[in-house]
């Protein structure tokens, strides 16, 4: 039986254009110098700037990381309380919520700040999410060591926590004149609360040369808010050299950070090679039925096929009975191999009936092409369950699949959708979001005008700004989401 052809090194260079380091041992993680080959070449190069700029961050990782001297110190004077007034190396600490894809975004996010303000990222991965990926920064670690002084993430990283920025420059602790303040005066550790619904606090120039005196740094965040630093001017400069094309600063960030570990790559190469590998053409179309919004499957299986038949031939159109269809299609059917195209759906849910219905459909009749078309989903697993390790591999081993598709189909506000586009650097069809579920909507869907995802619930106002001003109108290159209106995205 012939096997799936292995995919070839095209003229794509393995470390994609520098953006991944050659320092790593490949027996030790399959995916990553392998993964992108699954994929059509991206249209996108990293810059000169940023392909720099990530060598000296690995370099700087490697003398600030776990396992050196210097990171013993800063422990140190975390495990003291008081914030050392000068220090060699300065962390953030990442501490997840929420779904992963969500987790993605943020963490992604939290990269960005820490290449921006030189800072060198830490990971704290609970059991459900250990194992997931692989190490991105070669010669060291991105996960807290054992014995880190803070183990309660859960208990002292809420709302209401006296160590978050926002209630401490409420309470006052930051002083009113944030220029005023020194460093030896400020606690340990701050936290930055960037969850759904943040505030621009943290992100105007004064917030940041405060947050600059802090050692250590932990964020908590569930949305995209790489996008917030594209506002402020401070970093304009240096985000415009590191990102030429600000449509691809989600998709170089995740090509290089994420690698799906040994065992979630197992899953994605043996799915890929038993149903993918052999299609000319793979479509991906993921179907998030929120709970928040329980779309019936009635309406949802509408809205895609008239997002199909929108967007002509999104999804290989079927013969009708009756009409120059029929005739076309006989005639194919009687003269054999006239079109032998194979297309590949992947569709990816919680729930099978999508797949269901749709596998019918290309059961029953033939296309109007002639063309194959199989239908193929990997899991379903009836329901989100963020706490189990084995689950959130799957998710992830999908969101890897649907980045491989070639046109992408995704979800309105599903963050599992942002990352398989943004992975891939694909622009998505988005089945948008009806305003009760059970309302129509029109259109279906929409094309995307950018890879990007978006940045759900951004402040309402930013720093300095007048009131009233939209947020999406203050830089050429933010806009506001196609599937979010409130929300803000890089084009
Ligand atoms: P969002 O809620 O759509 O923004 O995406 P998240 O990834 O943040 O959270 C949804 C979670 O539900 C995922 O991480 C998975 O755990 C689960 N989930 C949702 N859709 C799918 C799917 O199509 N396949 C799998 N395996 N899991 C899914």
């Amino acid at each position: 039986v012939a096997g799936p052809a292995p995919p070839t090194w095209h003229d794509q260079d393995r470390l994609l254009g520098g953006l991944l380091s050659p320092a790593f041992d490949e027996q030790f993680c399959r995916s990553r110098y392998t993964s992108s080959l699954y994929r059509r070449p991206s249209p996108f190069r990293p810059s000169t700037y940023l392909v720099e700029r990530l060598r000296r961050y690995e370099a700087r990782h490697r003398q600030c990381g776990p396992g050196a001297p210097l990171f013993k110190d800063a422990v140190e004077h975390l495990r003291s309380g008081r914030n050392a007034a000068r220090s060699e190396c300065q962390y953030v600490v990442w501490t997840p919520i929420n779904g992963l894809g969500n987790r993605m975004l943020s963490l992604a996010s939290t990269f960005l700040y820490a290449l921006l303000t030189d800072r060198v990222l830490l990971v704290h991965a609970p059991q459900e999410f250990d194992g997931l990926f692989c190490e991105p920064f070669p010669g060291s670690s991105w996960a807290l060591p054992a014995g880190f002084p803070i183990t309660d993430f859960a208990g002292i990283f809420t709302m209401g926590s006296p160590t978050s920025y926002k209630n401490m420059w409420q309470a006052g602790a930051v002083g009113g004149d944030h220029r005023n303040v020194t460093a030896e005066s400020l606690p340990a550790y701050v936290f930055l609360d960037l969850i759904q619904s943040f505030t621009d606090a943290a992100f105007c120039e004064a917030d940041q040369r405060v947050l600059a005196k802090f050692n250590w740094v932990v964020v908590k965040s569930d949305v995209y808010f790489a996008t917030m630093f594209f506002l402020m001017p401070a970093y304009e400069r240096e985000l415009a050299r590191l990102f030429p094309e600000k449509e691809a600063v989600f998709h170089h960030l995740a090509r290089y950070l994420f690698h799906p570990s040994d065992d979630v790559w197992g899953i994605v190469r043996r799915y890929y090679g038993a149903y993918l590998a052999r299609a000319d053409e793979r479509v991906g179309l993921q179907v998030r039925v929120f709970p928040e919004m329980p779309v019936p499957f009635e309406n949802m299986y509408g809205q895609i096929l008239r997002c199909s038949e929108q967007e002509a031939g999104l999804l290989p159109k079927v013969a009708h009975k009756d009409g120059a269809a029929a005739n076309h299609s006989s005639a194919v059917a009687s003269s054999g191999s006239r079109n032998s195209k194979l297309t590949s759906i992947l569709v990816t849910s919680l729930f099978s009936d999508y797949y269901e219905r749709i596998r019918g459909v290309y059961y029953a009749s033939p296309t109007e092409t002639g063309e194959f078309v199989e239908v193929h989903q990997p899991s379903h697993e009836r329901e989100q369950r963020t706490e189990a390790r084995a689950h959130n591999q799957r998710a992830l081993a999908e969101m890897y699949l649907l980045s491989f598709c070639d046109r992408i189909v995704t979800t309105a506000v599903s963050t599992f959708g942002y990352i398989a586009h943004g992975l891939a650097g694909v622009r998505p069809w988005v089945l948008l979001r009806p305003p009760s579920p059970e309302a129509p909507v029109d259109p279906a869907c929409v094309r995307s005008k950018t890879a990007e995802p978006c940045l759900q619930a951004p402040p309402r106002r930013m720093c300095g700004v007048a009131e009233g001003t939209d947020i999406g109108a203050l830089v050429p290159y933010a806009r506001h989401c196609e599937d979010d209106h409130k929300g803000l995205k890089l084009f």
